[in-house]
């Protein structure tokens, strides 16, 4: 078969290749810009040149005689590799690097010696991957608790706080999803950001659900802890029996992010209302909370106990299996 031989040459640059048996850059009269040459070869050579063993036609072989411009050189190589193999590989243009890109995929980016900052590449400050997370909540807690998962994706966390000019998002859902993706969609929309929100409650069966979406707000506008606890006690005083006191803690947990469909988990903690309050830990309608049949309520319980098994813990573990995917789909 014959062998193609190609040329590039301008004051600057003069550049000569072929198809050969392994892919390789040389360096034949330019003495002094080897180490950017096979810098050079190395990452066109991991990220696009394909390596058939059996088809010298699919490697290029490229002497560099005279080289001023590096984008040359690479636009050289993809002008081989187009040729050859059929493909469209063009170079663009950005912040400083090189994209090497075909059609809508990016392929690879080349940085020269000096690097380029984080924050004029991604266009935001300190980020490594560019992204963040703004949870919709004021509470540090919860922020935390996000923050631990999040954290190991490479993901900054950052909540409400952050943000002290945004209105309150009023919770008039009547579902938890409802409430959820109200404060998680409004607020990506107001920030342009992605954007976690949790909704969360208690639903006593034989109250046909509630307190539900309304158990901060169950005793009232200026409900407490206590007084919402009171409540659930008046309101079951004539269910004596303890098997018929079930309940179940529910928790649904939205990422939204402008222009994406939303991701939604939902997780829910089965157990049962006692007879009275006990325990100290915890918030909320916990010390009226049994834990299935283990006859201690949920503030009976460590933080690390409770949340291996609460509502939030199992949702936030969803969240944790399907975000990724999430993330990464348009
Ligand atoms: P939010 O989802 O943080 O707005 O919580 C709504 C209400 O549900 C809280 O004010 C509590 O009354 C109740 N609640 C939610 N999760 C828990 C929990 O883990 N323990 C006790 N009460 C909870």
């Amino acid at each position: 078969m014959t062998e193609k031989i190609y040329e590039y040459k301008d004051d600057n640059n003069w550049f000569i290749g072929k198809g050969s048996f392994a892919n390789m850059f040389s360096s034949f009269g330019e003495n002094g810009r080897e180490q950017d040459i096979s810098r050079l070869a190395h990452q066109l050579d991991q990220l696009i040149f394909p390596r058939y063993e059996d088809d010298f036609n699919q490697c290029v072989a490229i002497e560099v005689i005279r080289l001023q411009s590096d984008v040359q050189l690479i636009q050289f190589a993809l002008e081989i590799l187009n040729d050859l193999n059929d493909r469209q590989f063009r170079v663009a243009h950005h912040k400083g690097t090189v994209l090497i890109i075909e059609g809508e995929k990016l392929y690879s980016v080349y940085v020269s010696t000096n690097g380029v900052s984080l924050k004029d590449f991604f266009g935001q400050s300190d980020t490594g991957f560019g992204d963040t997370l703004l949870i919709a909540t004021k509470n540090e807690g919860k922020t935390k608790e996000f923050r631990q998962c999040f954290d190991k994706m490479g993901i900054k966390v950052e909540n409400l706080n952050d943000y002290p000019d945004l209105p309150d998002v009023e919770e008039t859902g009547t579902t938890f999803e409802a409430n959820a993706r109200l404060k998680a969609e409004t607020i990506a929309k107001l920030t342009g950001k992605m954007v976690l929100a949790d909704d969360s409650g208690l639903k006593v069966d034989a109250l046909g659900g509630l307190p539900g979406v309304w158990s901060a707000r169950f005793s009232g506008p200026d409900a407490t802890d206590a007084k919402n606890n009171a409540k659930l006690l008046h309101e079951l005083q004539m269910v004596f029996n303890q098997s018929d006191r079930t309940a179940q803690f529910h928790c649904c947990l939205v990422v939204a992010s402008p222009d994406k469909e939303s991701l939604v988990v939902e997780a829910e903690w089965p157990g049962y209302i006692g007879m009275q309050a006990q325990g100290d830990n915890g918030f909320g309608y916990d010390p009226l909370f049994l834990v299935g049949e283990t006859g201690r309520t949920a503030a009976q319980l460590s933080s690390d106990e409770k949340n291996e098994q609460s509502h939030r813990g199992l949702a936030v573990k969803k969240l944790m299996e399907v975000f990724p995917t999430w993330l990464n789909t348009h």
